[in-house]
């Protein structure tokens, strides 16, 4: 496997770039990050990673860089930042951090103001020529956020604040090239990571396939990485393809469990896979943000990283979207959809009288830890309250903690997921330290607050066959039935108990389960209706909400992602499209799938299907 990080790495003391009596520093290139962590969740809204300081309630250890200055003067020092309890309390807020020059700290205090991202003034600060250290000094441990450091002589001159003029201002500060680097032409371009691309990158690459894998995060596996920490559901190894998901064995984690110790998800095993396989070129922390389309085909698309904000191209002959969001659609002009279907327009029992913008919600998942000894925790109260009965007296907290249902997960997704960071800290700080009964908590500390928010639903591209809840259920079995879907179809609703407290803000869910028997999914609703080279495989299908329910457990989405992998190659052989491998290739398609690209002799214990709930359904 050939890997860019390390040619990345080297380019990130190019953070900043000099022009006149000016600089731009973006936090996220930072060479010393210390505690703070990079963030491209919402670059796409809000125009850049940045650094935050995820400390759970403890300040983080000081992120710091050197630049170098051509000229000495008097700088006015901008910060690009917010205050991100602003949604919900008028004061000051949580994230609060300060900035330091050579040592010498500016007096302002940042991530306090502002309910959108702006450039806060820092201070002003003497600068003399040469390489200069700048600071950033956490004070609360409460997700204060850096994206980018702006230095002028010229007081007035603030820089843009709109995304487009901002995003130009970047380039031409940063000196990143007008034309992005080209990463190579490739038969296959996945983009994402998770469970499904991983997935769809391997088969893909087994059957001789040139595949560029393009993932967003350090980490491979998507939800089921440590940083979010899902695990597995579904079965592998379902009739008629009993071969497919095999694949899963090689990298899949031995353990259940959600919001389990970093360990439990073997992200090791996941990179080990990638590693091992010639065809595939990881472009691992790039984030995939446009498009270039050459009549109704994608002909590249165009990723950042997310730490250097360098640009590359990857030209493919087919695509397949494996972002969850659909984002590569989306980009590309593909049809989708988002929210609920009504109950008329595919005649589902399951789906409201009115169609709505309702999704499932985003996890931030958390633990805490017997330290053996008293702990404090700081007061956190940002505009939440909580007392005896709102109070959730839990020690962690997994996938029931759920946020954002009724909000857009796309476009709204930072403040989803920054209510998701809300509830746990206010919740844990009511039990640290105004519950009376507090003997289980005292001794207890948060030991891990996921900051990557899991996502369970936004856009379904749609496909030559949308899957309905009466496919699923009449059993209606076509004949390019695919790989098994054995989950029930599991959808979420806010909590009844927690809407008595906090109506319209929810932050727990329930599930309501519809038992299925085993369905292999259509290979049509593998591919797009309208862009002609895209595949997607993940939770971002041609689905209804209904149909998500059952589709978007992981081992599942890693079986649909293994059907795209044998396409792909289907289409290197032929040359042909998704579409044409249906229309006159399925026969081979089947072949390929009886036959599985897995390992053979893999144990096959009944571990890899712990977790899974198989539906009692019957046909
Ligand atoms: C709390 C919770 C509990 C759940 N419980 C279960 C369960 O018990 N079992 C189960 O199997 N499933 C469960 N699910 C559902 C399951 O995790 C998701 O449906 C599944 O992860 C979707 O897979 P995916 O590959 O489409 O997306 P993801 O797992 O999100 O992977 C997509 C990857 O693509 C990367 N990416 C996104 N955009 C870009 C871009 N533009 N450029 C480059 N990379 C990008 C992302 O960083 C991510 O790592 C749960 C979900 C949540 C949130």
């Amino acid at each position: 496997m050939k890997t860019r990080s390390i040619l990345i790495c080297l380019l990130l003391v190019c953070g900043g770039i000099l022009s006149a009596a000016e600089l731009l520093v973006e936090a996220e290139s930072f060479k010393h990050k210390g505690g703070w962590v990079v963030d491209q969740q919402f670059m796409d809204q809000m125009g850049s990673p940045y650094l935050m300081a995820h400390g759970m309630g403890n300040p983080v250890k000081n992120a710091f860089t050197e630049v170098t200055f051509r000229e000495s003067g008097v700088y006015n020092v901008y910060v690009r930042t917010f205050n991100w309890t602003s949604p919900w309390s008028d004061g000051e807020g949580a994230g609060r951090f300060k900035i330091s020059i050579n040592g010498e700290e500016l007096s302002t205090v940042l991530g306090t103001t502002g309910k959108k991202w702006l450039w806060q003034l820092a201070g002003k600060i003497k600068i003399q020529a040469g390489m200069t250290k700048i600071s950033l000094q956490d004070l609360t441990g409460f997700n204060g956020r850096c994206d980018a450091i702006y230095f002028t002589t010229d007081a007035a001159k603030l820089p843009p604040s709109d995304l487009t003029s901002l995003n130009l201002f970047r380039k031409e500060k940063l000196g990143i090239p007008e034309i992005p680097k080209n990463a190579g032409t490739f038969d296959l371009v996945v983009i994402g990571g998770g469970v499904a691309g991983i997935s769809a990158a391997v088969s893909a690459a087994r059957l001789g396939v040139k595949v560029a894998l393009v993932h967003d995060r350090p980490v491979l596996g998507g939800n089921n990485s440590s940083e979010v920490r899902v695990h597995l559901g579904g079965r592998i190894e379902s009739k008629p393809y009993t071969e497919l998901g095999s694949l899963q064995k090689e990298f899949g984690p031995l353990r259940g469990g959600n919001a389990q110790p970093e360990d439990y998800y073997e992200d090791e095993k996941k990179a080990a896979i990638i590693e091992g396989e010639k065809n595939i070129t990881l472009f691992s922390n790039y984030h995939a943000f446009a498009v270039e389309m050459n009549g109704n085909k994608i002909h590249k698309v165009i990723a950042k990283h997310i730490e250097t904000g360098m640009e590359m191209a990857f030209e493919g002959a087919v695509f397949s979207d494996c972002t969850g969001d659909g984002t590569i659609g989306f980009l590309a002009g593909a049809d989708y959809k988002m929210g609920r279907e009504s109950k008329v327009e595919f005649n589902e029992r399951t789906a409201p009288e009115e169609a709505d913008k309702l999704t499932m919600g985003a996890s931030v998942q958390w633990y805490s830890v017997d330290k053996k000894e008293p702990v404090s925790f700081p007061i956190f109260k940002y505009g939440l309250s909580f007392d005896n009965l709102s109070s959730e007296k839990v020690t962690m907290g997994e996938w029931t903690w759920e946020t954002g249902m009724n909000y857009d997960q796309i476009n709204d997704f930072e403040r989803i997921r920054d209510y998701g960071l809300m509830v746990v800290y206010s919740n844990w700080s009511f039990l640290k330290n105004e519950f009376k009964e507090n003997n289980l908590y005292k001794n207890r500390a948060l030991g891990w607050v996921a900051f990557i928010s899991g996502k369970r639903e936004s856009r379904r591209l749609l496909g030559d066959h949308i899957l309905t809840e009466n496919d699923l259920t009449n059993y209606r079995i076509y004949p390019d039935g695919s790989g098994s879907t054995t989950w029930t179809i599991d959808l979420h609703y806010p909590d009844p108990d927690n809407t008595k407290y906090f109506p319209g803000a929810e932050f727990k869910s329930i599930a309501k389960h519809k038992p299925i028997h085993p369905y292999p999914v259509p290979y049509r609703c593998l591919y797009s209706r309208n862009i002609e080279n895209l595949f997607m495989a993940g939770r971002n299908i041609s689905v209804t909400h209904v149909a998500l329910g059952t589709v978007r457990v992981m081992r599942t989405t890693g079986i649909l992602g293994e059907v795209v992998g044998m396409a792909a190659s289907l289409c290197k052989k032929y040359g042909e499209t998704p579409r044409d491998i249906y229309t006159n290739h399925l026969e081979e398609l089947k072949e390929l799938m009886l036959v599985g690209v897995g390992r053979k002799g893999l144990d096959n214990n009944q571990r890899y299907n712990e977790g899974s709930t198989l539906g009692d359904y019957k046909p």
